[in-house]
């Protein structure tokens, strides 16, 4: 032992439990992987740190699903699809109809404070298109239902604290909890933990980037009919007005608030703060004191100054700090910016985003067997995966893991070898859209 370094002792750990398929991370992806896995048949045991389901869409508070649609055509289905619909069935989402997307500056006005436009476009007003907003606590409720319904075993509380590999495949992971250490053995494991965890302790190559941190919140007692009339009705005194409460809280969205399913509460994708590293725990820190002291300022101010909130108040910050980017894999192929920017298509597509693809192997660690990836870790350079990282492409990613690992078991084969084109056929006959048929625009590149 050194002031520096404590050796830890060894020691045998007790087996919590066996399953074919283990995922680790419950947020949109590992979600969607177990509920994919589990559907076609394979024993799942899902592993999540906190006590819910949702990752960031739940705990970090981040209530739109965008990058689902290009123009009128709706991109990203499956899982991701039934779980709005659970949602909105017990009013816990709303989404524009069809007959009011596209655009209309009175559409525009009816739908925009509720974050639901297409910001990639240059045109302004932006066209409302196919995106959704939903509540957290909705969000937790039909997840639960859903993996309960698949019979999947869920572990919640449950921390992932290191890989199990024996000869070059990954076997197990180890897990933290109020029960100590133990281990969960698994034929194939999939790391949907966000920053990587799994397969870098595995031993798989990755890339690190960063981008801002956001300690996202809820404000209650907004009187939200004032404040959008208001933004329409006086647009000179609100610009100045909104641009003055941006200021306060330092780093924000122009739409800095958004309208949510309970009236009277809006969410707010703001403070963004930078220079922040996720997997710094000083830094994490940092973030949760510094964007509490913003938020309650802001509050303050707004409570004085911005017409609909002069009763505002402080719901909830998000339980789940706002970590856009940390590690990366570098897999089989890794995604570039030129490949979402320019929507290359690959013929190993398995999911979409609102115009670009994914490929099967940007999901595949390169020198590890039996392992996985999906979601805001998959295999992307940091310029790609900034764009490329929204809940619904990395749900549709996480269900094409999960129907890949139990096709894996049930072919006898490790997932590398999986039949791609098998997997793309079960995806669509399933209702996802892998992606698989190539669009007008790429037939001319491939
Ligand atoms: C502030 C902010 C605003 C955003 N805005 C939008 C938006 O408007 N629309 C949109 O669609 N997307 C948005 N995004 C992006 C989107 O939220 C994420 O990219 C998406 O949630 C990624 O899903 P995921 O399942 O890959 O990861 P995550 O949502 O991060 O889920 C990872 C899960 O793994 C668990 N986990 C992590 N480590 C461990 C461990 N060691 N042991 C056990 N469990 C672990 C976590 O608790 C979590 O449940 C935003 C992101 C942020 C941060």
């Amino acid at each position: 032992m050194s002031d520096q370094l404590y050796a830890e002792p060894g020691r045998d750990l007790a087996v919590a439990t066996r399953a074919d398929v283990v995922v680790v991370g419950g947020g949109p992806a590992g979600f969607s992987a177990a509920v994919a896995a589990a559907r076609q048949g394979a024993k799942v045991c899902l592993v999540e740190r906190y006590p819910y389901l949702g990752g960031l869409a739940s705990g970090g508070m981040v209530l739109v699903l965008d990058d689902m649609c290009a123009g009128s055509e709706i991109t990203v289905r499956g899982i991701c699809g039934e779980l709005v619909e659970r949602m909105r069935a017990r009013g816990h989402a709303v989404y524009p109809p069809e007959g009011e997307r596209g655009h209309d500056p009175a559409m525009f006005r009816k739908w925009s404070r509720w974050g639901l436009f297409d910001f990639n476009t240059r045109t302004k007003p932006h066209p409302i298109c196919y995106a959704v907003a939903f509540d957290p606590d909705g969000w937790k409720r039909a997840s639960d239902d859903m993996v309960a319904e698949a019979g999947i075993e869920l572990r919640l509380h449950s921390l992932f604290a290191g890989s199990i590999v024996k000869d070059g495949r990954t076997v197990g992971v180890i897990t933290e909890s109020k029960a100590g250490r133990q281990a969960i053995m698994g034929d194939i494991v999939i790391d949907t933990t966000g920053d990587l965890d799994v397969a870098a302790s595995a031993g798989a190559r990755f890339s690190e980037g960063a981008y801002m941190v956001t300690t996202v919140f809820r404000l209650g007692g907004v009187n939200t009919d004032e404040a959008e009339r208001f933004q329409f009705e006086e647009p000179a005194r609100h610009a100045v007005l909104d641009l003055e409460a941006r200021r306060v809280i330092g780093g924000s969205w122009d739409y800095w608030w958004l309208k949510t399913p309970l009236p009277g509460i809006v969410w707010c994708n703001c403070p963004h703060m930078t220079g922040l590293d996720g997997m710094k725990v000083e830094d994490l820190t940092r973030a949760e004191f510094e964007g509490r002291k913003r938020i309650h300022a802001m509050v303050d101010h707004v409570r004085a100054k911005l017409p609909g909130f002069a009763d505002c108040y402080v719901v909830d910050v998000a339980p789940q700090t706002g970590v856009r980017q940390t590690r990366m894999l570098e897999g089989e192929y890794v995604v570039t910016k030129p490949d979402i920017t320019e929507r290359v298509h690959f013929p190993d597509s398995i999911a979409r985003g609102r115009d670009y693809y994914t490929p099967y192997r940007a999901l595949l660690p390169v020198g590890v067997d039996q392992l996985l990836v999906a979601g805001r870790h998959y295999s992307a350079t940091p310029q790609a995966q900034k764009i490329s990282r929204e809940i619904p492409p990395c749900m549709a990613m996480g269900e094409a893991a999960g129907i890949a690992a139990a096709m894996a078991l049930s072919a006898g084969t490790t997932v590398r070898n999986v039949d791609v084109a098998a997997l793309q056929k079960r995806l669509r006959d399933q209702g996802a859209d892998p992606g698989d048929k190539a669009p007008v625009w790429a037939e001319a590149a491939e």
